[in-house]
This record gives structure tokens, sequence and C-alpha cells, in this order.
């Protein structure tokens, strides 16, 4: 009576092991992460990645790419794009935009995934805060020629509309020229829209955020200070492209550099700033979510990331 039971057993299993093996799906979970400032909801969103030979298009190629082999990171290095979004309870506001589709397919492009899988939808953001205009931050804005953003007023310090969107701007910059067009493609659409809005220098754009020029970078690049009951966070952009040298080393600097002295001297100055005050930084390209505090290091500064938190 038994027999046949047991038959069945050794059936059952001889077919499960014929199976075939599960395919990998090797995607990511949504690339968000939330945390509260003080009464700010504050969710960081991640774009992806772009992969740079940083080792090429940086100074010290030497240094890079021994602390790059003593990190365990590969070149070209994987970069990631963070993007930050506010929700004050008033207004919902973006701090950069992504690659959007200018880096193709597989490199950046996900802000707006992201943007639905924390629960928002673009068309609810009602201003958009640019730390200045290159692909990686601005390219976001539009996707075929159509803005993302119905509803969202697009803010930028003046030098970097007019350096960039200047009618003069590629024959002044002809070396520029790619990243002009792209500014266009990406732009245009809110300028047409009377969605463009520039400001000069340190502003306080809405209660309790403020515009903190570091120009350098690009000639109105821009860190946002955002406060809220006792608790600041500063969005600082590009000011640091690669964490594992230039906290050692600010001197260290980028091909996009459009002032690469200016760019050291505003890096060095936030450093120095927010290693002395203890203020929380977001930045652009910083693992994400690229959260953490600036320390003073024997050498230079060193970057202490912030713990993970379930939120709970
Ligand atoms: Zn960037």
């Amino acid at each position: 009576m038994l027999r046949i039971p047991c038959l069945f057993v050794l059936l059952l299993f001889g077919i499960a092991g014929a199976q075939a093996a599960p395919a990998q799906v090797r995607t990511q979970a949504p690339g968000f992460y939330r945390l509260m400032l003080g009464a700010d909801e504050v969710t960081v969103l991640s774009d992806g990645t772009a992969r740079r030979p940083v080792d090429e298009i940086m100074s010290k190629p030497e240094e890079i790419r021994q602390a790059l082999a003593k990190a365990h990171q590969p070149l070209p290095l994987e970069l990631s794009i963070n993007c930050f979004l506010i929700n004050t309870g008033a207004h919902l506001i973006l701090v950069d935009t992504g690659a959007g589709e200018l880096f193709g397919a597989r490199s950046g492009g996900l802000l707006t995934a992201n943007l639905a899988a924390a629960g928002y939808r673009p068309d609810q953001i009602d201003a958009i805060l640019l730390t200045h205009i290159h692909g990686d931050h601005s390219g976001g804005l539009s996707i075929g020629g159509k803005p993302v953003f119905a509803n969202a007023v697009v803010y930028v310090d003046r030098r970097d509309a007019d350096f960039w969107l200047g009618p003069d701007a590629i024959k002044t910059h002809p070396a520029l020229a790619q990243t002009i067009l792209q500014s266009h493609a990406t732009l245009d659409p809110y300028v047409a829209a009377g969605r463009l809005r520039t400001f000069d220098g340190e502003t306080e754009l809405f209660p309790g955020i403020r515009s903190v020029p570091s120009y350098g970078h690009t000639p109105g690049h821009t860190a946002y200070r955002i406060d809220s009951k006792g608790e600041t966070l500063l969005l600082w952009g590009d000011t640091i492209h690669l964490a594992e040298v230039q906290f050692a080393d600010p001197a260290v600097t980028i091909d996009y550099d459009v002032d690469r002295a200016a760019a050291t001297a505003a890096r060095e100055a936030l450093l120095e700033r927010t290693a002395r005050d203890g203020i929380l930084v977001g930045a652009a390209h910083i693992s994400f979510p690229g959260l953490g505090h600036v320390a003073a290091a024997p050498e230079g500064y060193r970057w202490v990331a912030l713990p993970y938190s379930a939120g709970q």
C-alpha cells in the first residue's frame, strides 16, 4: 500500500529537479531613500548611474588610480546620479532632474520611474531647483522635446542661464557646443512656457530654502540649503565628483569644470563649512543615496556616510 505514494513522491522530486533554473533578475529595488528633516520630508531619488573613466577626465590620474584600487573600485567608475525631492507640506520641490535620455539607454534616466516608486507624479512638482545646467542635472527636464514636469517652475542662478543659454554661447565657447545644444533641447520648452526663473546669488527661494553660490564648476553652480525646525541639509551638486579622492585632496579637478581654480576654491569653502558646522550633505555623485557628513581628517577631509534607516 505504501509503495505507490512513495513512487509519487519520487516522481514529483524528479520532475522538480528537471525544471530549468530560474533566470537571474539583475535589477535593483526602486532607487529612493527617505528621511525627515525637521518637518520636511526629503526623498533622495536615484537617476541611476553613469560609468566614467575618471582617471582620464580628472587631474592627478595616478593618485586617482591608486585610490580607486585601494577602494576596490574598477575603472571606468560607476558614478551615482542623485536627485532630491523635498515635500515641505506647502511645496513639492525637486533639486536636479538627472540625465533624462541624454546619456542613452542603461545610463541615468531612471528619475521618473523612481519618482513614481516613491509615490509622486511629475505634475505634482511645483518647483525645480537646478544646481547647474549640465546634462546629468537638467537633462531630465524634457524627454523628446516635451517637458516632463507640467506644472513646475525651474529655478537656476542667472549666471548659468546666461552662460549656457545666452545668444552667443556657442560662438564664445565652441568646445562646449554639445552641452549648450543639450541645454537648449531640455530647457527651451520651459523658457517658451515662461517657466524658467533666474535668481542672482544667495536668495531665499522658499521659506527655509536658500541658494548658496558655489561658482566654478559652472559659472552659476549653486548649492541649496534646506532648514526645517533646527535641522539643516545642504544639497551641494557637483562639489565632489570622486569621494575616494577629492575629500582628501580637494585640489583634484574634473574636465567638466568651467573654471578649475574657482571650482577648487568653492569645494574647499563648502568642505570647511560643512565640517565645521556638522551640516548634513546631499551629494549628486556620491554613491546613492549620497547623504552624509564631512569630517576633518589628518589629510584634508573624509566622508562619513549617513547610516541606513528603515524609517520605522
Ligand atoms: Zn554632475
